[in-house]
């Protein structure tokens, strides 16, 4: 059974790598009919943001990547809070010490810092020299009896056996060799990741551990692990990186890489995992649109290069436009969008919309049709530009002076209406038939050159002196409001 894992520390918010290593957890469990599971490492208790957990669960939600597993959720494994599991990492911890694998530690902070401090001076890199590996059992009886805190080290063996990872090939580092004997359990009795790790993956039968690139070089430790405590270890592979364009690293000070301000500012998460895996490695295809069930389909883990995988953030409005023209696509994502958009119109506008019809499901069902493939968001709707569509302008004195300025403006009213009289038949309005018709009827006014007609038609319709196109504005407000409106030039 394939069982994977996402496994973040809730140091911090969800960002975009780790919405990346959790969306590949995610396809690969989906594609091979196997479970998703979400397990917070919440062991370093010094560095906890408050609410973090609950943060990233809620994330991967509006994500649409839901665990099947998951501290809110339970599941056959838990829990899957990591500072609730303390037992089973005590007990393994025990296990390796009797067997003579791990062993108590009472060496001084004092200690270890004079190490480090010397190795430094030797131009070395520092490491623990495995003292305490050598204490005798009376030794060890008698610290404890005094009281002594102590860490719990695990002993490394040198002959670290060569590992196949998915993405990189064949590995092996010889930790034994550079390394000191690494902390599993520490003073305070919470483990330290290598050792919860490894201990989770075994009590949660995860099959495949699919992370970033940076634990690459801590999973030859974990083999001697799995190894010490007699356990079979899962398939590794290692994801390429998530960087810049420009290649830089993605860094949280740039304050815009965290999930939560992404959905803020409007992005669609459909739109978010398909820029993160856009030009990431493991899709047969590279085009802009692509669902997470098209992600699922086009997933091929052996395509995975060990490329650094490059986030170019300034297409994101792209792949917003074409994910939102998607939905509008879809009736019942198209409702949805509807109902948004309704509560956000009350919103902005509630003390000017003067007629209920604005807030008509089918008229701004309309209204997204027409602008879908060009707003990447529907909060673009209520901007000042779009303003004309919830609310008829009430001219100022300057935009009064604008319309006396134009000699036909009468004239140019009294077309219109006609025009929109003759549109009364059951044929849809369209944007290329109107454009047309406008050029025709600019024709009829001789004083006035088409743009300035453009310009007047605008004026009366929206009061802008500029902005958006006259042909879409006159189909979405279509015939009776935009009569309505230019009445009242004739007044
Ligand atoms: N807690 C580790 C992290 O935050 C998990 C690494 C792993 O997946 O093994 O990256």
């Amino acid at each position: 059974e394939v069982r994977v894992r996402f496994a973040p520390s809730p140091t911090g918010f969800l960002h975009m790598g780790g919405l990346r290593t959790a969306l590949y957890n995610y396809i690969y469990a989906k594609k091979y009919g196997g479970r998703f599971i979400l397990r917070v490492e919440d062991t370093d208790q010094n560095r906890l943001v408050p609410g973090a957990a609950e943060a990233i669960e809620d994330m991967l939600e509006w994500a649409g990547i839901p665990p099947d597993e998951s501290p809110r959720h339970g599941g056959q494994s838990g829990p899957y809070l990591q500072s609730q599991r303390l037992f089973h990492y005590t007990q393994a911890a025990e296990t390796l010490v009797q067997a003579g694998k791990a062993y108590r530690c009472f060496c001084s902070q004092q200690r270890l810092e004079l190490l480090k401090k010397e190795a430094l001076r030797s131009g070395q890199t520092p490491r623990y020299d495995n003292r305490c590996r050598h204490l005798r059992t009376d030794q060890v009886q008698e610290k404890l009896g005094q009281g002594v805190p102590h860490v719990i080290r695990f002993q490394l063996e040198s002959g670290a056996e060569p590992f196949h990872d998915l993405v990189f090939g064949w590995n092996r580092h010889e930790v034994a060799q550079v390394e000191g004997d690494p902390v599993v359990i520490k003073a305070d009795g919470f483990p330290t990741y290598h050792l919860a790790n490894v201990v989770d993956d075994h009590l949660m039968r995860v099959s495949h551990v699919l992370r970033g690139s940076e634990w690459l070089i801590s999973t030859s430790k974990h083999l001697l692990l799995y190894r010490a405590l007699g356990w079979e270890p899962p398939v590794f592979g290692h994801l390429p990186l998530l960087l810049n364009r420009d290649g830089s690293k993605l860094s949280k000070r740039q304050g815009d890489i965290y999930i939560q301000s992404f959905q803020t500012a409007g992005a669609l998460p459909e739109a978010l995992l398909d820029i993160i895996t856009h030009c990431g490695s493991g899709f047969n295809s590279n085009r802009i649109g692509r669902t997470i069930q098209d992600l699922i389909s086009e997933f091929n883990p052996s395509n995975i290069t060990t490329h650094s995988a490059l986030l170019d953030l300034d297409k994101l409005p792209e792949f917003n436009r074409i994910h939102l023209k998607q939905r509008i696509d879809d009736p019942e994502q198209r409702d949805l969008l509807v109902e948004d958009l309704q509560g956000r119109i009350q919103e902005v506008f509630v003390t000017q919309v003067q007629d209920q019809e604005v807030l008509d499901a089918e008229y701004i069902a309309r209204v997204l049709d027409l602008r879908k493939g060009h707003i990447s968001s529907v909060s673009e709707l209520v901007a000042p530009e779009y303003s004309y569509l919830w609310v008829r302008p009430s001219f100022s004195d300057q935009q009064v002076a604008a319309l006396s300025s134009v000699p036909e403006a009468e004239q140019i009213a009294v077309l219109i209406i006609k025009l929109m009289e003759d549109q009364s038949g059951d044929e849809e309005l369209s944007v290329d038939r109107i454009s047309l018709e406008l050029k025709t009827l600019a024709k009829k006014t001789r004083n006035t050159k088409y743009r300035d007609v453009m310009k007047t038609i605008r004026l009366v319709l929206s009061g802008l002196q500029q902005g958006p196109g006259v042909s879409e504005m006159i189909v979405s407000l279509g015939p009776s409001e935009v009569t309505h409106r230019f009445r009242r030039v004739l007044k």
